[in-house]
């Protein structure tokens, strides 16, 4: 009891900001607003960038560097379309006169793909038009039906496409995968003199911006000693989270961004060599340690990579442990509070509550007039329901959407 008083005073203190700070963090919501999803994707933001030498990719070169089906590319495989599939009315036709369709199957396959896939490629065929006058873009393969493709190929999910330029010139491959890349699409390969491959995410990790962090059957340290699920926690709970300088504090869970137990998304699975494990959503930013710097970093759970440090609590100490495998997997619930310190240990590892901006301090001011306000209800009393879907505060911050926010602090 007394440990809570000493937090909720703590919290107070700092949650009494001059009129000035206020001000500051106003204009941050106004201006940093689309910056903070609960998990959302984030990706595909911004399209192509302005001012960028662009650099032909070189053959049998891809972008990003790493395998078309891992988590930081295109993603998992989520099985293959048949015409006949319920999922095959997800697929759109691409009738988009600009771009020149082979289909030499003669079945217009070669329209149908992603939503994703569409909307990057009719953003290259703007770009193909402007790099050289008179030539378009030209796919020679997109969604296919016939089997042609090795088994784990995304062109059986629509979220493929082989292209070339109209003239057919492979001189302009390397820059067109370039243009590719600068359009949006997921991973780009040279993958043969003939053409190259796209392709992108699943359109199920696109639609909902706001999808959660932590999986349902994830667990916290409560201050009355008890273990709960994620899917357990409400509003008012104290969990165990971090302070700014690397300590365990119990912190109140404020709200949730995002909540719902039954759906089932994609996570990033981090192993440690001390044997904890962290299911979060790819956009999740969890603190990753530096030894050689002595430094601790927010970093994007599928950015971390084997041989990096997370801190894990042993017996109410951060200890940093080393990260020894990284996995995909589907989880079912995904649940995102919020704590005052807006950060949280989930199954033993100290990660953030904040998802998509790449810094940690930027999510936690945005918050800062609700911590506000959440202290506000707290003197008013004001009674908790079990909450399901993305929360009001954060739905409002999502819509605010154009607002200008420097690329670099996107995620992409
Ligand atoms: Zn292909």
């Amino acid at each position: 009891m007394q440990q809570m008083s000493k937090i909720s005073q703590k919290s107070s203190t700092m949650l009494l900001p001059s009129s000035k700070h206020i001000l500051a963090i106003l204009i941050l919501v106004t201006i940093f607003t689309t910056s903070v999803h609960a998990c959302g994707p984030g990706r595909g933001i911004g399209g192509p960038r302005k001012n960028r030498k662009l650099t032909p990719l070189v053959f049998k070169q891809h972008v990003p560097n790493m395998s078309e089906n891992t988590l930081g590319a295109s993603g998992l495989n989520e099985g293959r379309i048949n015409r006949d599939d319920a999922k095959f009315k997800d697929l759109v036709p691409n009738y988009n006169r600009d771009i020149i369709f082979k289909d030499e199957e003669g079945t217009g396959a070669d329209r149908v793909m992603t939503q994703r896939c569409k909307d990057k490629l009719n953003t290259l065929a703007v770009s193909v038009m402007n790099q050289w006058p008179g030539i378009r873009l030209r796919v020679t393969e997109s969604w296919d039906e016939d089997k042609s493709h090795r088994n784990e190929s995304l062109h059986y999910e629509g979220r493929a496409v082989d292209i070339t330029t109209s003239d057919r010139d492979r001189t302009k491959y390397g820059m067109l995968a370039r243009l590719a890349v600068e359009a949006g699409f997921d991973w780009v390969y040279y993958e043969s003199r003939a053409h190259i491959h796209c392709s992108v995410k699943s359109d199920s990790t696109q639609t909902n911006h706001m999808s959660g962090c932590f999986t349902g059957e994830s667990t916290v340290s409560t201050s009355t000693g008890e273990r709960k699920t994620m899917s357990q926690l409400q509003v008012g709970d104290e969990v165990l989270s971090m302070t700014a300088d690397g300590n365990t504090v119990y912190s109140e869970v404020i709200l949730f961004l995002d909540r719902d137990i039954e759906r089932i998304q994609e996570f990033v699975k981090i192993q440690t060599d001390g044997g904890a494990i962290l299911k979060v959503t790819p956009q999740h930013l969890v603190m990753v340690w530096n030894p050689t710097k002595k430094l601790m970093k927010f970093v994007f759970a599928d950015q971390i990579e084997e041989g990096d440090y997370v801190l894990v609590n042993r017996f109410g100490t951060l200890e940093p442990q080393k990260v020894v495998h990284l996995s995909a997997i589907l989880g079912k619930g995904v649940v995102a509070p919020l704590t005052r310190e807006g950060t949280i240990i989930v199954d033993s590892v100290a990660a953030s509550c904040y998802a998509v901006i790449d810094s940690q301090m930027m999510a936690h001011w945005t918050f800062a007039p609700y911590r506000l306000l959440a202290t506000m209800h707290h003197w008013f009393g004001e009674t908790n329901s079990v909450q399901n879907g993305v929360h009001w505060y954060a739905r409002a911050l999502f819509s605010i959407k154009d607002t200008v926010l420097p690329s670099s602090w996107m995620y992409h």
